[in-house]
């Protein structure tokens, strides 16, 4: 006889507590901003992946205003069943005349994206190959997929060569997934690298740039715009709810992959449709983004970003990361929720990120960034940081011992 459900649960949960992670809540009273209430005391928001501020806009809130007093509140169905409400076509025609693609497909999230996407293109007999860092979104969609997954260290090119020449010949489809700039440690991946591998090999490669979209390269598409690689990659996965300050996922690709998406992707099949509102709020997005506006806001934000690293280096925690995630590494689970307390305590949230999210011994602090963050913000996080390294003194590892040591 099984012992009752919550016996065994709480027994489970205990040791959690004790090692440093166990998870809350955090009950938010305000919009997500650079100031935020929690308990009715304002702090400065470092958490957050609204990098340029779209989440609590007025021109968003007015577009999904005037959605939600047009089209209600649910969608009703799957848009298979109850129909596409005019909002979804417009929002993805704006996303593949953004990332300059023939088609685009919105999914519930960026999580169900990768899901979805994954699983359809590969199955039993095939092959994904992944890298160790890749989010747990495109873990789960190969695992899902039913294919052979192998894993190669974060970024480690020549085992990823080793990978390629020893399956393409057996393996009906080989499909590479990677993210383009890494959720939790903020590094960008060897795109360019990599696509060269899956043009020898004849593999396939999907990209998720939900961390580069609306911040690199001229049209702000992603990182593969600068590297040029755009016409390369098979499979694009972004997120509505980053840059972009909404709510869904999204992929872009050719006619024939959306098509096939439209057929084989569960996640978006057996789901019901995002809100009209929050739909015509993204599309809303997407047009900043590709504005003139949307052009000066992201280079605010990588103004920003130096601002923060620069300071950062200057209390001795150089760090290398070209993105807006900087992770302060911790190493030991305890003593990164000690330094969140701290900061905390000083009126800045900021994250202590820790297993499963990481590996063990690999808690860190999560710091973003947003172009909506004043200099007067982004100071009083950097000295109240420092304050908060001199209570908690040896906590912080460097980003290079940190890479050796994991490889
Ligand atoms: C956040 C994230 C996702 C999931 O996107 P959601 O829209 O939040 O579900 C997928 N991939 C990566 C790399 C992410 O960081």
């Amino acid at each position: 006889m099984p012992r009752p459900l919550r016996d065994e649960l709480a027994e489970e949960l205990a040791p959690w507590r004790a090692a440093g992670l166990h998870r809350v809540l955090w009950d938010v009273e305000s919009p997500q901003a650079p100031h935020i209430r929690i308990d009715n005391r304002e702090l400065l928001n470092f958490s957050s992946n609204d990098y340029l501020g779209l989440a609590n806009d007025p021109v968003l809130k007015q577009a999904a205003t005037d959605a939600l007093h047009q089209f209600g509140v649910g969608a009703g169905a799957s848009r298979f069943i109850s129909g596409n409400l005019a909002p979804y076509r417009q929002l993805e025609l704006a996303l593949a005349e953004f990332k300059n693609q023939p088609a685009a497909l919105v999914f519930g999230s960026g999580y169900a994206a990768n899901v979805g996407t994954i699983a359809a293109l590969v199955g039993p007999g095939d092959v994904v190959i992944l890298d160790k860092l890749n989010h747990a979104s495109i873990i789960d969609g190969a695992r899902q997929s039913g294919a052979t997954i192998r894993v190669y260290p974060h970024g480690d090119l020549a085992k990823l060569e080793r990978i390629l020449a020893s399956v393409t010949t057996r393996a009906r489809r080989v499909l590479i997934a990677t993210e383009s700039v890494f959720s939790m440690d903020g590094d960008l991946a060897p795109l360019a690298e990599i696509c060269a591998l899956k043009q020898r090999f004849g593999a396939w490669l999907l990209v998720d740039e939900a961390h580069a979209t609306g911040l690199y390269g001229q049209n702000r598409r992603g990182l593969a715009e600068p590297l040029g690689l755009e016409n390369q990659i098979e499979v694009t996965i972004g997120t509505l709810s980053k840059a972009f300050g909404c709510v869904g996922g999204y992929v872009a690709g050719s006619l024939e992959l959306i098509e096939y998406l439209r057929h084989r992707a569960r996640s978006v099949m057996y789901s019901t449709a995002l809100p009209p509102a929050m739909v015509a709020a993204a599309t809303a997005a997407v047009r900043f983004v590709m504005s003139p506006a949307g052009h000066a806001r992201r280079d605010q934000l990588w103004r920003n970003v130096s601002l923060l690293k620069h300071g950062l280096a200057a209390v001795g925690i150089p760090n290398t990361s070209r993105s807006a995630i900087i992770p302060i590494i911790v190493g030991d689970e305890t003593k990164a929720l000690q330094l969140a307390q701290t900061l905390l305590d000083a009126g800045i949230f900021v994250p202590a990120i820790r297993y499963p999210t990481v590996p063990r011994g690999k808690a860190r602090l999560r710091v973003t960034v947003t172009a909506v963050h004043s200099s007067d913000d982004i100071q009083t996080f950097l000295s109240a940081l420092a304050e908060a390294l001199r209570a908690h003194p040896g906590g912080v590892i460097e980003p290079a011992a940190l890479s050796s040591s994991r490889a």
